[in-house]
């Protein structure tokens, strides 16, 4: 047997990814996780570190960082050969096994298990004049350390769940918080909105950003009102969160030699997570079907179903496992 033929290559490295590297440990397969970013995460550790997520099953509450450093600490109890920077740029299928192409290397695999996501994803800037001069210093697109917010004067942009939620959490810190946005309603989940009404955040509907510009060490920022010729506000900030959401650029599988069926950019899957190629599977926001939600939870449920799939195919006579514990024995 080749030294370097896994029984399964993961494709990214997001929770999804990181949930079934483990799976694949318990199920004593040899597995290798490959990702394109320099650490594991995926949109939890790019977008959203410091948001709280409350759907989780058995969490009240977790940051987006402690959720990945809780799936990093169970990956790290399997023998998982993870492969950070790396991105796979082509995936052929070979009389035995596929061929993994990356940015750095080749190696061989009998299954693969696409966990890309969403693919690459960047955040939607805000539409004014000078914005690069303004960002990092200025403008950020996700909350990356509360502590850069405290004492601060911070405008958040945007009217979804994101735009809410970071609203919330920066007003716990920061001097002032104010959330500008170009329509009245919010499409945030009604529990957080109604939190963001009886919070101190100062809410400016309908108004959007038009024009900023330095003063000292802050930005001015004017912002005008919705549906009328010239009716402005102005705002000295010193920092502008902007939440409009993120341009994606899902064209994961560009370049790959192995043509699989997709919908929108996600490969449409079968009940057992198979894709339209023999030995190739999909789970998390990559995969599709009939009824799909793009949610953690969801992703983390697709995951046994595609690995022991996957286990029984290349073990057929190991027993189908029942419960975890049943897996250690
Ligand atoms: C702002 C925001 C808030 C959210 N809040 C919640 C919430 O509260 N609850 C909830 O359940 N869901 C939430 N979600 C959705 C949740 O983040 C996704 O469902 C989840 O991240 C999907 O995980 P994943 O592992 O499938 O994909 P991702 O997290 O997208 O990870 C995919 C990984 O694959 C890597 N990758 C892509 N292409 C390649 C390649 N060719 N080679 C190698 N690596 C590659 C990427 O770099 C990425 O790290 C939120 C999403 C956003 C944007």
């Amino acid at each position: 047997m080749q030294d370097n033929l896994y029984d399964i290559t993961i494709i990214g490295g997001g929770p999804v990814g990181m949930f079934a590297g483990f799976y694949a440990g318990l199920r004593n397969l040899r597995v290798q996780l490959i990702e394109s970013l320099p650490e594991l995460g995926g949109q939890l550790n790019a977008i959203y570190p410091e948001k709280t997520i409350l759907d989780v099953a058995g969490f009240t509450g977790v940051t987006g960082k402690q959720l990945v450093e809780r799936l990093a600490d169970q990956l790290a109890t399997m023998d998982v050969d993870v492969k950070l920077g790396q991105a796979v740029t082509n995936l052929v299928k070979g009389p035995d096994a596929f061929k993994i192409q990356t940015t750095h290397e080749t190696s061989a695999s009998k299954t693969v298990l696409i966990a890309t996501g969403g693919g690459s994803f960047e955040p939607r800037k805000l539409a004014v004049d000078n914005v690069e001069q303004f960002e990092h210093q200025h403008i950020v697109y996700s909350v990356q350390n509360l502590a850069d917010f405290k004492g601060k004067t911070v405008i958040v942009a945007g009217g979804g769940n994101s735009a809410v939620d970071n609203a919330l959490l920066l007003s716990d810190v920061a001097k002032q918080v104010y959330l500008i946005h170009r329509r009245d309603e919010f499409r945030g989940m009604e529990h957080m909105v109604d939190q963001l009404r009886a919070s101190a955040v100062k809410v400016v509907t309908p108004y959007l950003i038009k024009k900023i510009s330095a003063q000292a060490d802050q930005v001015l920022v004017t912002a005008k009102k919705m549906r009328t010729e010239a009716e402005t506000i102005e705002i000295v900030a010193d920092k502008i969160l902007v939440n409009y959401g993120f341009i994606s650029s899902n064209k994961v599988s560009k370049g790959w030699e192995l043509d699989l069926d997709e919908s929108h950019h996600m490969f449409n899957v079968d009940t057992e997570m198979a894709t339209s190629v023999a030995g190739v599977y999909a789970v998390g926001d990559s995969a599709t079907y009939e009824g799909k939600d793009t949610l953690i939870a969801t992703g983390f449920g697709e995951v046994p179903l595609a690995i022991n799939q996957i286990a029984n195919q290349l073990y057929p006579d190991r027993h189908l496992p029942i419960h975890s514990t049943a897996l250690k024995r």
